[in-house]
């Protein structure tokens, strides 16, 4: 038997032991912390995240790190392994900085601060009282696996002539990480939807990307200012659109490698006038989802419409 055969592949996914090294308050809806410690040597590659999801596992109690073996290779059993009450909460989010120097790896993250009372998850809550010097578990794609093949990002534009990108506050720093490490010859649109003009961030997009952030008027709910954006710049003026209700609390996921819902994928070869990159609230992209597809004929193998949250749910991981 061959030395390569023997070798186990190594997951594509690294869970590093992490601490908080800045706060900063960047606007009112938006908290941007920056991770550092050494497990981060082994975390994403920089010039190469994209979209690439992270899980940041949010302890019961500032400090009550989860006992998860970090030398596995299975960190989702080890995480399971945890008695329930010790095990903390799960978060999905993006990276909106990954920088290395000699001094190390720093991962920054942009936390949406959503702070109604009785719908305040684990995640916001932790991160509106952060501390320099606090733990955090991160789990993301191992350093030197391409965007294409960790399956933690799905920004895929393939040989599309131009990019649609859209998306609430929970999406604008995947946007802005899409719109950095993108080839400087990107062209196309990007629509971000936040809570007020204060919220509004810098993003280094190529020059061809034009990036309108779209605020929301006071007391607006999600896709208020999103979805007639979206629909002006297809030049569809004359539908208005209302988020439905949906069943059940699953999250919409359909891009054009996965359905989500279980329907026929047909991959085309043919070079695509436009990719479009939709991601939010999850009613308003699947209403968004609904319309695009079904009344306007976009092909769905030029989409990717990915639900980032929940109205009224919360994420178990
Ligand atoms: C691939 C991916 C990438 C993501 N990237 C980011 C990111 O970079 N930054 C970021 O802030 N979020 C991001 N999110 C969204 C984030 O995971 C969710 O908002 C998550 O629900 C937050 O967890 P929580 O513990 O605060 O609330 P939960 O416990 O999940 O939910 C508690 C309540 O809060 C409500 N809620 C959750 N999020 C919001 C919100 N934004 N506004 C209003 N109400 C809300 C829920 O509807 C629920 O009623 C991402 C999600 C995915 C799937």
């Amino acid at each position: 038997m061959s030395a390569e055969s023997t070798t186990k592949a190594r997951p594509t996914y690294a869970l590093a032991l992490t601490e908080v090294r800045a706060v900063e308050r960047v606007s009112p809806n938006f908290v941007r912390i920056t991770f550092g410690g050494a497990d981060l040597d082994e975390f994403g590659t920089p010039g190469d995240v994209f979209d690439a999801r992270i899980k940041l596992i949010f302890p019961p109690e500032p400090h009550a790190i989860p006992a998860i073996d970090r030398d596995s290779d299975d960190w989702w059993g080890s995480y399971l392994a945890v008695p329930e009450h010790e095990r903390g909460s799960m978060r999905t989010y993006s990276v909106r900085e990954l920088t290395t120097t000699d001094a190390g790896t720093e991962v920054v993250v942009d936390f949406v601060l959503h702070l109604e009372p009785g719908l305040t998850g684990p995640a916001s809550t932790w991160a509106s009282s952060a501390e320099v010097g606090q733990p955090l578990f991160i789990v993301g794609p191992r350093r030197g696996i391409p965007a294409t093949e960790h399956g933690g990002a799905e920004f895929a534009p393939g040989t599309a002539r131009s990019v649609l990108l859209a998306g609430d506050e929970t999406a604008a720093p995947a946007i802005a990480r899409i719109l950095e490490d993108a080839p400087r010859g990107l062209r196309g649109t990007a629509f971000i939807e936040v809570p007020t003009a204060a919220d509004v961030l810098r993003i280094d997009a190529p020059a061809g990307v034009e990036v309108t952030w779209l605020p929301r008027a006071a007391g607006g709910a999600h896709g208020t200012a999103l979805m007639p954006a979206v629909l002006a710049h297809l030049g569809d003026t004359a539908a208005s659109l209302e988020v439905r209700d949906i069943d059940g609390d699953e999250l919409l996921w359909e891009t054009p490698e996965y359905s989500g819902l279980g329907e026929d994928i047909a991959v085309t070869d043919a070079p695509a006038d436009r990719y479009f990159w939709i991601a939010g609230e999850s009613g308003v992209v699947t209403t968004l989802r609904r319309h695009l597809v079904k009344d306007l004929g976009v092909d769905r193998s030029q989409v990717a419409f990915m639900g980032y949250w929940r109205r009224g749910v919360a994420m178990r991981g």
